[in-house]
């Protein structure tokens, strides 16, 4: 966090401006409009010779928007809206050119920005509290605040290509193409990328060219975008109520306001999928193709069932099967790169003058003088085009030599990855904003929505700090470590990380490999920014005048798919369950777990009856697809002992079976209050005698078992274990207990902190003690496992809780005191989580690193066993 003495001794000298911006591209020019019309000083240093950042520079054959171009538009000017008219579904460069330039001219942008000028350094100086700007023409512009608009993709990447330099013909890069246009007529052209860049040009460049050979390192996906007139349904749809068709947008997941699938991709026929796969073909909008299902960015299953759509569509189109293969991603799934939008893209690689070389089997060996060498052959050329893409998101910004407090550069700073704030603002840079900055959806949506949403926040949060007679502000190290964890969060729950794309880095050498933007959605994300204002900029230091105001905390502390669960069971306005008869919460919540994800196929499912302590008992075994016989896990369910069953916690126990490779048994014990304490501990421990006694009859391997159990499942599993110590037999060589139930009391802070927001609430607690014994039996140790006099010489243990849990201290309390007690214990502190998160298998995917966990625990546990028997012979 900020030292104080800074702020305190601050001397706040007058600046040439009180903000610099740097670049004019959507970003810088809306930043000028928004910062005059709230009365700021301010100047744009741009280092092209006009307005348009990214329309400026990529003016190659074929470039266009793929963000539909109603949607690919500003929304802060309602009268532009009505004067603009786009003339196609996807507009062209040079009409997106046109529009900014307009902009420019309507709004007289264009006299408070310095072209050609490049900002080559900026310094924070803490005496002042200024930032010093230098650019390429020698000048120094002091300024308040310092603002990068410097775009995610303006950074060309080096081709880093052995022998660049030496080729004697024409060579063209997409990202800085000439402003006279070029003409391939007659000519042999090498394009090298097939990224959005050489998939929209190749067409273009093919159609002019007297020969094309296009190198290839990586297909990409890529979909027919179908141009032409805007759709009418979506045009009437934006005409009828602009504003509210702008405001969908802005509260959408990706910034275009379509509707999101409701369904994952294996949920459906095959003939649907196809269908729907179909719509999306048909449609030719990039949004469409991770809405088809809401799981194609989460399941690799689902994801494959596209891939291979897309693949059968190209096979269909290309003549040539080697070129058609070579054109067939393999190496991603779809979307984990930035998908493309073409027009006769496939088509183009049918015609006989253009050919395609798979650098994948062939490298690319070097440029030489006359043409491109690969390990195989040698071509001449009379034009190179390089469409090798982008140093994206933190190039641009660290291009520029920045210097925060006590002479810390961002460049080292970022070394191993960028840390930011909202993706807005990084601690120990204050007063400097980056707008779509790495850590913020930017270019995982429509970017002109992302856009606008930063200049606003950031031009409010200038006019608060005005306001209040403040100056400076930064955010602190505890938000800052927090909202990078968040965004990790996110994108580790998908399968993004999984591919080399340029969103994880993975196209500079050397970059490191990290996820840059946020994933969570633009919609989780406005609302993130707005609450981190609503609480009084939670998570900054703001100071001035003598003044300094620190509100220190992190804004998301749960994990996001715990957040949209949360989000949506509130939206569902569901009945407390301790407000029904135990009946009626039974069959709730079996309404419940029947529209939830069934969990992972196991070999076999084998249902059958056991003898209990008063009766007979109902079992549900799982044994895994591999060959046996196999270890034997002894499971209870949750439900606090009144709810759940075998059924109520299937999915957990398939998911378990799977990972552990172990048998498991799914015990039902007397549920209260019909039988209360301690008939559900009784029957559990007969249980456990009983399948301990015919291990081979199930199919498993004589010896130890371990006992698992979840919630009230897992006080049983405890229990059992203290009641088989003091047995003496049956053995047990492991014990998972998780987010179990391990006292009576409520007296633990994560009662008072979570026990009112996060499904398992205080009051239900009570209402499942209530059910289940009489207070005077609670602090029995079958009815509360931490109130045993002794501890020692239980089995080892794994104690799972959850950091958003009542039953948190309970359950480290117990690991805590086995330990004490000279048990071997893992405590698995689960950061994010929920009481219910690790059973819903398929709904919460974060939860998944602990049922791993989990599994390679009950795994050890058997190997250890397996150990001392190879030892005793
Ligand atoms: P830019 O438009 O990149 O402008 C940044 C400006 O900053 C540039 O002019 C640059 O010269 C200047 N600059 C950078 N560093 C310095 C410096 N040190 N000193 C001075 N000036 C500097 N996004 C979508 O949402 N939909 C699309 O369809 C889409 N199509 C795209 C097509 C192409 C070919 C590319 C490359 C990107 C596309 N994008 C698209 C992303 C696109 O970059 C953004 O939509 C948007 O244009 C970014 O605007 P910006 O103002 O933030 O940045
Ligand atoms: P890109 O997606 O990064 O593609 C670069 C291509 O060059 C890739 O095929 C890459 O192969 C290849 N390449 C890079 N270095 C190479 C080398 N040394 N040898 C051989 N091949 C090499 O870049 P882009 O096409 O410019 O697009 C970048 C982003 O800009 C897009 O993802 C999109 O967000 C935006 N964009 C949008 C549009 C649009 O349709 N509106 C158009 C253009 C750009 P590997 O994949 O193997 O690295």
């Amino acid at each position: 966090m900020a030292p104080d003495s800074e702020f305190a001794n601050a001397s706040f000298g007058k600046p040439d401006f009180d903000v610099v911006v740097v670049g004019s591209g959507f970003a810088g020019l809306y930043l000028l409009h928004k910062l005059r019309e709230l009365g700021f000083s301010a100047r744009a240093l741009e280092a092209a010779g006009d307005v348009g950042g990214t329309w400026y520079w990529n003016r190659y054959p074929g470039a266009r928007c793929d963000i539909m171009s109603i949607d690919y538009s500003y929304s802060f000017d309602p009268d532009l809206e009505t004067e603009w008219q786009w003339s196609e579904k996807y507009a062209t460069q040079p009409e997106i050119l046109r529009y900014l330039q307009h902009v420019a001219a309507k709004h007289d942008l264009r006299r408070d920005i310095a072209f050609e000028t490049r900002v080559e350094s900026a310094t924070w100086d803490k005496d002042s509290s200024r930032w010093l700007i230098r650019t390429n023409r020698g000048a120094e512009i002091t300024c308040r605040y310092y603002v990068m608009a410097a775009g995610c993709l303006s950074k060309p990447k080096e081709p880093e290509i052995e022998g660049c330099d030496c080729f004697r013909g024409e060579v063209y890069y997409t990202s800085r193409w000439p402003h006279r246009g070029v003409d391939f007529t007659a000519k042999r052209v090498a394009v090298i990328g097939t990224g959005s860049s050489g998939i929209q040009s190749i067409p273009l460049i093919a159609a002019q060219a007297k020969q094309l050979t296009v190198f290839q390192r990586t297909p990409n996906f890529s979909i027919p975008a179908h141009n032409g007139p805007i759709p009418t349904h979506r045009l009437a749809e934006y005409e009828r109520d602009r504003a509210g068709y702008r405001e969908r947008a802005r509260w959408s997941r990706f910034g275009v306001p379509i509707e999101l699938a409701e369904i994952g991709a294996m949920q459906v026929s095959e003939e649907e999928r196809r269908a729907r796969y179909e719509a999306v073909w048909e449609a030719g909008e990039l949004v469409g193709i991770g809405l088809a299902f809401n799981d194609i960015i989460l399941n690799p299953k689902s994801n494959e069932t596209l891939c291979e759509f897309i693949g059968g569509k190209i096979r269909a189109i290309v003549t040539n099967p080697e070129t058609a293969e070579a054109l067939c991603p393999t190496d991603h799934y779809v979307a984990t790169k930035r998908a493309c939008l073409d027009t006769n893209y496939y088509e183009t690689f049918n015609l006989d003058h253009v050919r395609l070389v798979d650098l994948r089997k062939t490298p690319l060996a070097r440029i030489t003088e006359t043409g491109i060498d690969t390990t195989s052959e040698s071509f001449e050329f009379d034009a190179i085009v390089y469409a090798t893409g982008f140093d994206a998101m933190t190039g641009p910004i660290v291009a520029v030599n920045i210097t925060g407090r006590n002479g810390v550069t961002l460049r080292n700073k970022w070394a191993d990855g960028p840390l930011s704030y909202l993706g807005l603002m990084t601690t120990g840079f204050p007063n400097f904003f980056a707008v779509t900055g790495p850590g913020s959806p930017s270019v995982l949506s429509n970017m002109t929505v992302s856009i606008e949403q930063h200049v606003d926040w950031i031009c409010n949060c200038l006019k608060d700090l005005r306001d209040e007679n403040l100056e400076v502000i930064e955010p602190t190290a505890t938000a800052e470590a927090g909202w990078v964890q968040h965004v990790n969060d996110c994108a580790n729950i998908t399968l993004f990380p999984t591919a080399n794309s340029w969103y994880m880095g993975a196209n500079v050498p050397g970059k490191p490999r990290v996820f840059l933007p946020y994933i969570g959605g633009t919609d989780a994300y406005r609302t993130a920014c707005n609450e981190v204002v609503a609480r009084g900029y939670l998570g900054f230091v703001r100071s001035g005048s003598g003044q300094r105001r620190v509100n220190d905390g992190v804004i998301r502390r749960l994990q996001p798919d715990v957040q949209m669960l949360l989000e949506a069971m509130s939206a569902l306005n569901l009945p407390p369950l301790e407000e029904m008869s135990p009946e009626a919460a039974r069959a709730f919540s079996s309404e419940l777990s029947a529209v939830r994800p069934p969990g992972p196929e196991v070999g076999e499912i084998v249902d059958g009856v056991l003898p209990g302590a008063g009766g007979d008992l109902d079992y549900r075994l799982y044994r895994p697809a591999t060959a046996g016989p196999h270890r034997v896990v002894v499971y209870f369910h949750g439900g606090g002992w009144v709810l759940g069953s075998h059924d109520s916690d299937d999915p957990f126990c398939r998911d378990l079976c799977v990972r552990s490779n172990a048998v498991f048994v799914s015990v039902n014990y007397r549920h209260a209050p019909e039988h209360c304490f301690p008939a559900a501990a009784e029957d559990a421990f007969a249980a456990v005698r009983w399948i301990a006694d015919h291990l081979e009859t199930l199919g498993g391997v004589p010896g130890p078992l371990v006992v698992c159990g979840w919630s009230a499942g897992g006080n049983l599993a405890a229990v059992v274990c203290q009641m088989a110590r003091a047995a003496d037999g049956p053995a047990i060589c492991g014990q998972v207990l998780v987010t179990p139930v391990t006292d009576c009391d409520f007296l633990r802070p994560s009662y008072n902190e979570n026990g009112a927001d996060y499904v398992l609430t205080k009051s239900l607690m009570n209402w499942f003690w209530d059910h289940y014994a009489d207070p005077a039996n609670r602090t029995d140790p079958k009815a509360s496992p931490l109130r045993a006099n002794d501890l020692s010489g239980l089995p080892r243990a794994l104690v799972v809780t959850a950091e958003f849990d009542p039953l948190r201290d309970e359950g480290a309390a117990y690991a805590e005191a086995m330990a004490a007690a000279g048990v071997e214990v893992k405590h698995l502190p689960c950061r994010g989580q929920i009481h219910t998160s690790l059973t819903a298998v398929d709904m919460i995917l974060s939860g998944a690193g602990a049922r791993a966990e989990i599994s390679a625990a009950i795994r050890q546990f058997f190997h250890q066993v397996e150990d001392l028997v190879m030892r005793d012979n």
